[in-house]
């Protein structure tokens, strides 16, 4: 594969603070320090994340509504001309700041992970949670603006309710765009070895979720207007012979404080925006893909619990003191019933 000299896309986790509570947390948000920016320097860094060439940035976290600055840090972006999306979980949105995220960004994705408030609130580890998204849905999709979408992670526990959501939830938003189905990947707190065990996909659900019959199937069930897509999420292994197929992202991972990760399913980082140069920050993050440590630990890697343990070798090789004290400390999966 030729990989590009400039990542396609930036994933800023802006903040890690979090009101829920969510079982499979990739940056195990609400649970650590936020490490949010001050308002000057995310504007700081939203210049040097733009001088990094990418042609579109997201805004993730953590919770980014709860960061008052985030507005005028999108606002930063499309001045510039590059498209902006949000993905919240809705629970903090209210009237207000709908109106400010339909219009600041190109596209806005609340997180839902069931067709149900059971099976949702037990993922999201809050109750009311599947009410207020349903709700932050129903204020995004009133006015025109920006798309609106639902970002569903697929797991063992919510994978039955996929086609229930398509037929019972998404007809409630008339002005709803698109449905994503990704299956749930083994990073931050969805590596540990419970987790693995009780909740990652199994291959065959895997392969369902990267096959285009399947998506075929689950848009037909869609109401007019909505599309869906879904992803096996597989790009983001960097297993080296999926590199080399082709099989990966070229999107760099931004944490709260600029710092910006190698590689966006893992622990381990290359430099800051704040601090170092564009270019050099994608040479030393291209040149991680290919360490071979990496190369070694994820090459023989085939099934969803192998990635778990890829992971985390991979996040205690390349984590910080800090890193590695927090993935010690954390609690062991409770599987539901
Ligand atoms: S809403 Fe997102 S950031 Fe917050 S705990 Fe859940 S997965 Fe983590």
């Amino acid at each position: 594969m030729e990989i590009p000299d400039h990542p396609l896309e930036v994933l800023w986790d802006i903040t890690y603070a979090c009101p829920l509570r969510c079982t499979h947390c990739y940056s195990e948000s609400g649970r650590r320090p936020a490490r949010r920016l001050s308002g000057a320097d995310m504007l700081r860094a939203a210049d040097a994340i733009l001088a990094l060439g990418a042609e579109g940035v997201c805004l993730a976290g953590g919770e980014p509504l709860l960061v008052p600055e985030l507005f005028a840090v999108a606002e930063r972006f499309t001045a510039a001309g590059v498209p902006v999306s949000l993905f919240t979980s809705g629970w903090t949105l209210d009237r207000a700041s709908a109106e400010a995220a339909v219009g600041a960004f190109s596209a806005v994705s609340v997180s839902l992970d069931g067709a149900t408030a059971e099976v949702h609130d037990r993922i999201r580890g809050r109750r009311g949670s599947f009410d207020r998204a349903v709700a932050a849905l129903g204020l995004l999709t009133e006015g025109g603006g920006a798309t609106v979408g639902v970002d569903y992670v697929v797991m063992r526990s919510n994978a039955p309710q996929v086609e229930e959501f398509l037929t019972t939830v998404a007809p409630r938003f008339p002005g709803l765009g698109q449905v994503s189905f990704g299956a749930v990947v083994p990073e931050g707190l969805a590596s540990r070895a419970g987790f693995a065990e009780h909740e990652l996909l199994s291959e065959e659900q895997v392969r369902l979720l990267g096959s285009a019959e399947y998506g075929r199937r689950l848009q037909e069930l869609a109401p007019p207007g909505v599309r869906v897509t879904t992803t096996d999420n597989l790009a983001l292994q960097m297993r080296p012979d999926l590199i080399g197929a082709g099989v990966c992202l070229p999107v760099l991972q931004i944490e709260p404080d600029g710092a910006v990760r190698a590689m966006a399913a893992y622990e381990g980082t290359v430099g800051n925006v704040l601090t170092d140069p564009p270019a050099e920050l994608w040479r030393r993050a291209v040149a991680r893909w290919h360490d071979p440590f990496v190369r070694e630990t994820l090459a023989p890697v085939r099934t969803m619990r192998e990635w778990a343990e890829a992971t985390r070798a991979i996040d205690l090789r390349f984590g910080t003191e800090a890193d590695r004290q927090r993935i010690a400390r954390r609690p062991a999966f409770v599987p539901r019933g």
